[in-house]
This record gives structure tokens, C-alpha cells and sequence, in this order.
């Protein structure tokens, strides 16, 4: 397609990065279940592998049905490019991998999906990268936490578990101000309900295991670059801004411009790590994503009546969801996410502990499972799981305390879900 800047979301999202099959006319994408591409002659291999021309060689650096996943992505979030990965968890280490080296660090928020602050405080740790936790509503102590070797500031747009949202347009600023990109992981928001590059955001990651496919049937990620940041500002990414020994000795930003991080994340990140999307999986997520909008639509319509009737309900706490009124984060939601708060947020169950732990085993349409963003409605409790490896003190500030259970608000009938609710909330209560 030519000019997808006139183009609206819900056209896009079908349309964006594909085009009839040019060998046989095929509408939908075809998988090309394919390892290798076969190269014109000698000089054609040479320039493909030079970087001189955009092609095909070998799956695990790119494949076509895995580039019509990329480009789609790319398009919804207004980024230059974007690369796919086998997981959500692989796109935060691409992300991560060209701006970092040993000894450097990664400002990241307190509210992060329970596997991330694992992959953040422990894992990285053996490449010699570290990072450090910060309230991201305390913006005198984000500003403080960026020193020299920082190299990137981290967070989630709305996050997971649920209740809290980003004020993206401060923190992209204090990034900016500290010479670092801000990566925002707009997994639970999708492009739809936030578009974190329009504020400010110069990396976007993705699981696309969640909403973006959408019916819980395959893992990928994917890395999306505004294309806007400026590597070659400072010495802080020789990586881009000089000559990269990974790759011959290739300026990746002076040769490349606004590609200079999607072609390296390709012809390195990809080559090395070896962190690839299969095209099957890629076919499930094109799939889904035609349809983004309107179940992101129906998913929070339904989380709105289902907040408001738990915050309602004598059995329940205190329900965390940025969608209501009550939420400290409800003008933040109108202000910067005006097309909802998402679907995905966590109540306290008077009763504890015990009480939880009941509760999701006695649910019939939700589903106990380590998901979200499925076309079903999802419950976990997470202290007891997800956020399970982490300090009683970390699964507080994650909103992951042991009296909370967390919902992925599907898209049945609200009033079923409610149904299902109640019932189960009078077995945890009584
Ligand atoms: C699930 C999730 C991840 C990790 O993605 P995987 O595809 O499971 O590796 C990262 N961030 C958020 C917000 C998630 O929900």
C-alpha cells in the first residue's frame, strides 16, 4: 500500500504491509514455510549480504510472511520499522542488545509484568547489564536514576497486573533530557487504545501473544523503532553511530538512517541470538490482528461494567482498575488513553490470601491460566504464580499483593462474566 498515512486503524490493520501474492495471487498472506530463499546468481547473494538490497536469505534472519507481521505492526504503532521475535521476553532483550554492553544499565518502572522484573533483576545480569527500579510517578527519582552508563528507560504504558498507566509524554521527556530512548511495552494497551511513539517513546515491544493475536494460540513479540532517536548524538551506542565489528565494520546510522536499529536488530540481533518468529506463528497473529480494534473495543467496554459492578459489591476490597473514577490514574486515562483503560486489572477479595486461592478455583467461564489478552476471560492470582519469585515488597509495588486477583476481561457477554463472578466470589467468601 502507498500512502498509509491517510489511511484509518481499522483499514490498516487488515491491510498494512501485504499485498496480493505476486506468484499466485493468494488474498490472504501466505505462510512461507520456507528455511532458505534461492539467490538470482553470485553478485545478488553478495549485495543482500552486503545490505545493498532488501531480500530474502534464511528464515532465521527474515522471512516474508514474518515481514507482512513486521510492516503491519510497524504501520499501527507509526514506527519506521519493526522486527519480530519468538516471544515477548526475546523482543525486550532485542530491544535492549544493540543499546547495551557490560557494566551499562536500564532505568525500569516498579510496575512491570512479573517475568520482566525476573528478566530485568536477575537474567540480564549474566551479560553484565543491570537494572534499576524506580516509582515512575516519582519523577525527581527517575530523573536521578539515570547516570552515566544508563542506556535506556523502560516501562509499560498500561500495565500489567492491572490499575496503573504511564504519564509517557513526562518520562519520554526525562529520557530525552538524560540522552537515553524510552522502550515502552504496549502489550495490555496495543496499538489501538496507545500509541506510545506519538508520545514520545523512541522503542516499542510487544507481546504478541496477548491481544494483538489474541485467542491464545501462539508466542511471538516484536520491536518497533520510532526511527526518531538520535544514536549518534553522544558516544553512548557504538553499536549504530560507529563502525560495528558484528558486522563488517558497518555504520549502522550513517548508512541506514531511520532503519539503522530495525537492520541491525535483523543482520545481528536475529543472526547472533538467533531469537526468530516462525512464519506459522506469524499467520496466527496476521490473523488475529485484523480484528484488534474491535475486540479491544469489547474488551473494555466489558471491563468498565465488570469494574464498576465489583467496586459495587460488599465481598470485594477495592478494585484497581484506571477506568474508574475512584482510580488516581482515572485523569490520567482521559487525558492520554482515551479510548479506555484496557481490560486488564485486579481486585481484593475481603478475606486474604485463602479467599483468592478459592476464588479462581471455583470460576467456570474464566479460565486459571498464566495468560492475558485472550479472546476469553482469564483469571490469575498472581502472588501465588506470575509474581511468585518476587519479594513480598516487589509484589506490592507490582500490584501483585496477596489479596488481589488479577482479570484478563474476555469479550463473552458481560453479564455472563458477571454471573460467573458472583457465584464464585460467594464459594471464596463463605
Ligand atoms: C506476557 C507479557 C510479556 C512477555 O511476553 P511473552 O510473549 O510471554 O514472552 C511481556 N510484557 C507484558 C506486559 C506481558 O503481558
Amino acid at each position: 500500500m502507498s500512502d498509509t498515512a491517510k489511511l484509518g486503524f481499522d483499514t490498516l490493520q487488515i491491510h498494512a504491509g501485504a499485498s496480493p501474492d505476486p506468484a499466485t495471487g493468494a488474498r490472504q498472506t501466505p505462510i512461507y514455510q520456507t528455511t532458505a530463499y534461492v539467490f538470482r546468481d553470485a553478485d545478488h547473494a553478495a549485495a543482500l549480504f552486503n545490505l545493498q538490497e532488501v531480500g530474502y536469505i534464511y528464515s532465521r534472519l527474515t522471512n516474508p510472511t514474518v515481514a507482512v507481521l513486521a510492516e503491519r505492526i510497524a504501520t499501527l504503532e507509526g514506527g519506521a520499522g519493526a522486527v519480530c521475535c519468538s516471544s515477548g521476553h526475546a523482543a525486550q532483550i532485542m530491544a535492549l542488545f544493540p543499546l547495551m554492553g557490560p557494566g551499562k544499565n536500564v532505568v525500569a518502572s516498579t510496575r512491570l509484568y512479573g517475568g520482566t522484573i525476573t528478566q530485568f533483576s536477575q537474567t540480564i545480569k549474566r551479560f553484565g547489564w543491570s537494572a534499576k527500579f524506580v516509582d515512575f510517578d516519582d519523577v525527581e527519582a527517575v530523573k536521578a536514576a539515570i547516570d552515566d552508563d544508563t542506556r535506556a528507560v523502560f516501562c509499560e504504558s498500561i500495565a500489567n497486573p492491572g490499575g496503573y498507566v504511564t504519564d509517557l509524554p513526562t518520562i519520554s521527556g526525562i529520557a530525552h533530557d538524560g540522552g537515553v530512548p524510552l522502550i515502552v511495552d504496549n502489550t495490555s494497551a496495543t496499538p489501538y487504545l496507545c500509541r506510545p511513539i506519538e508520545q514520545g517513546a523512541d522503542l516499542v515491544v510487544h507481546s504478541t501473544t496477548k491481544y494483538l493475536t489474541g485467542n491464545g494460540t501462539v508466542t511471538g513479540g516484536c520491536v518497533v523503532d520510532s526511527g526518531k532517536f538520535d544514536w549518534s548524538a553522544s558516544d553512548k551506542f557504538p553499536s549504530l553511530s560507529e563502525p560495528e565489528p558484528a558486522y563488517h565494520g558497518l555504520t549502522f546510522h550513517s548508512a541506514l538512517g531511520p532503519m539503522a536499529f530495525t537492520f541491525h536488530s535483523i543482520a545481528v540481533g536475529l543472526r547472533d541470538l538467533g531469537m526468530t518468529m516462525n512464519p506459522q506463528a506469524a499467520h496466527y497473529t496476521l490473523l488475529g490482528i485484523e480484528t484488534l480494534s474491535l475486540r479491544m473495543q469489547r474488551h473494555v467496554e466489558n471491563a468498565q461494567v465488570i469494574a464498576n459492578w465489583l467496586e459495587d459489591d460488599d465481598r470485594v476490597d477495592y478494585v484497581t482498575y484506571a477506568g474508574l473514577p475512584s482510580s488516581p490514574y482515572y485523569d490520567r486515562v482521559q487525558a492520554l488513553y482515551p479510548k479506555g483503560a484496557g481490560a486488564l486489572f485486579t481486585f481484593a477479595i475481603k478475606g486474604g490470601y485463602e479467599a483468592c486461592v478459592k476464588f479462581v478455583d471455583s470460576v467456570e467461564i474464566f479460565s486459571h491460566v498464566a495468560n492475558l489478552g485472550d479472546t476469553r476471560s482469564l483469571v490469575i492470582h498472581s502472588a501465588s504464580t506470575t509474581h511468585r519469585q518476587l519479594t513480598p515488597e516487589q509484589q506490592e509495588a507490582a500490584g501483585a499483593a496477596p489479596n488481589v486477583v488479577r482479570l484478563s476481561i474476555g469479550i463473552e457477554d458481560a453479564e455472563d462474566l458477571i454471573h460467573d463472578i458472583d457465584q464464585a466470589l460467594a464459594k471464596a467468601t463463605s
